[in-house]
């Protein structure tokens, strides 16, 4: 069937031996193989081998209990050159009454086209979709460990916590991937033991600051780009859907480049999001320096990233691994302030502190804005409602200025805020809407 060159494929060793000769009867072997950021065992049995009567060698069966008694998934070859046979079958119909969940692997279909057709017949089984697969070349095993790695047990997590989700963001060879080998060590960013598949996602989870993290979407780091694509094409919706994947982006920067009109698209969306973030700007070994640089350049990047003026910077090199182990917990300082809530009575004292340094605006006409009180609504982010006799009387730079009060008596140094003004009319318009909403009950 070609089991053992399957098992070397999915280990990538030598050590497993393997045997041409039908009945070789053999212990379980046990190798490490590893997909994407998980390590499993994998256990080879002896091959099941039948006898005339369509049973198969009752030591053989012993060993193959053995396995599955302690397996997540069972993946079942056969032969897709050779076509469906009373041993497969008879496999089928033992596997079918195990506890196990089982994968069918249908092997020797080098050409994708004929693989499908071939891998087809094997529906009459009656365990699932056909996986059609080439142990040799290694077509099709990176879709069969996806499936195998959806029935491990989920990563122990460290005591009932919730990952962080943290997405790496930033344009092609800023040094993503640089950094995440920096941080994390080369070894665990080896993207997949089989060549020529590509992944769609890989998250990697891992432990740091006595968190754990889910670095998401790693695949998209770790990958090696031999095609150019040009400047407009990045996967740019890629970065998107890691940010609102994310609890927290670490948005990197080129420091010979400065900020690109496409690092500002990110920022912005982050920023929408609502996601908490720490602005990295690497290749820092790359610039020529004296001690006026970095707060020079810090202004200058800062400008051009307005949006994420509540972010921390911090300016690394991957390569010789200036300030990288400051990432982490400059990770978790902004997530800790995105989850923070703050009480109804401290936003009050800051609210009338900010009033009394500056009277809300009034209109033409005289009417002068009133801001009676504020409290946190909700966290990730933090969000206040504040209540004031009319939102229209209120302009950006009062706002603008509101929120810069609320920092600076709060903190909240690494997350967005956001800020809802309600007047009365809308409380009004709210109350009549549960109002009618009661009397329809
Ligand atoms: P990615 O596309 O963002 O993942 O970027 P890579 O990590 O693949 O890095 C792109 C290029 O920049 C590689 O040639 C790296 O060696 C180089 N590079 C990454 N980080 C640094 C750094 O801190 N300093 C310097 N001088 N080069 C770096």
């Amino acid at each position: 069937m070609g089991k053992s060159t399957l098992v070397n494929r999915l280990c990538r060793s030598r050590e497993a031996i393997v045997h041409d000769e039908p009945g070789v009867t053999r212990d379980r072997t046990y190798q490490e193989g590893f997909w994407g950021d998980r390590t499993f065992m994998v256990v080879d049995t002896g091959g099941l081998v039948f006898d005339d009567d369509s049973e198969f060698l009752p030591e053989i069966r012993e060993q193959a209990n053995l396995a599955l008694a302690e397996a997540s998934v069972a993946v079942v070859i056969v032969d897709g050159q050779q076509g469906l046979t009373p041993a497969d079958q008879g496999i089928a119909d033992w596997l079918r009454n195990q506890k196990v969940p089982v994968l069918l692997a249908v092997n020797k279909c080098e050409s994708p086209e004929q693989g499908l057709a071939m891998a087809g017949e094997f529906w009459r089984l009656g365990l699932g979709e056909p996986h059609p697969v080439s142990a040799i070349h290694g077509a099709g095993t990176g879709d069969l460990l996806d499936k195998v790695i959806g029935f491990l047990p989920a990563v122990e997590l460290l005591e009932g916590e919730e990952p962080i989700q943290l997405a790496i963001i930033g344009r092609p060879n800023v040094g993503k991937s640089s950094l995440l080998n920096a941080v994390c060590g080369e070894k665990r960013a080896i993207v997949s033991p089989i060549r020529g598949t590509t992944r769609d996602t890989i998250d990697t989870t891992l432990e740091r600051e006595g968190k754990t993290w889910k670095l998401l979407d790693t695949a998209g780091i770790r990958r090696r780009r031999s095609v150019n694509y040009g400047p407009e094409f990045f996967g740019i919706n890629r970065s998107f859907k890691a940010i609102e994947r994310s609890d927290v982006c670490v948005l990197v920067i080129d420091a010979l480049d400065g900020v690109t009109e496409q690092d500002q698209r990110l920022a912005g969306r982050i920023e929408e999001d609502g996601r908490a973030c720490v602005v990295v700007v690497n290749k820092w070994d790359a610039i020529e320096k004296d001690s006026h640089t970095m707060p020079a350049m810090e202004r200058e990047l800062r400008a051009k990233l307005y949006f994420l003026d509540w972010a921390p910077m911090l300016f690394t090199s991957a390569l010789s691994g200036q300030r990288v182990q400051a990432i982490f917990p400059l990770a978790l300082l902004a997530v800790e302030q995105h989850r923070r809530r703050v009480t109804t009575s401290v936003v009050n004292e800051v609210l009338k502190e900010a009033l009394s340094w500056r009277t809300p605006p009034s209109s033409r006409g005289g009417r002068q804005g009133r801001l009676y009180y504020g409290t946190q609504v909700s966290v990730r982010p933090p969000s206040f409602t504040l209540f004031v006799n009319d939102p229209k009387l209120f302009g950006d730079t009062y706002r603008r200025y509101v929120e810069r009060q609320i920092r600076e008596g709060l903190g909240f140094e690494g997350t967005p805020l956001r800020l809802f003004w309600r007047g009365k009319q809308e409380r009004d318009a709210e109350k009549e809407l549960e109002r009618q909403q009661h009397r329809a009950r």
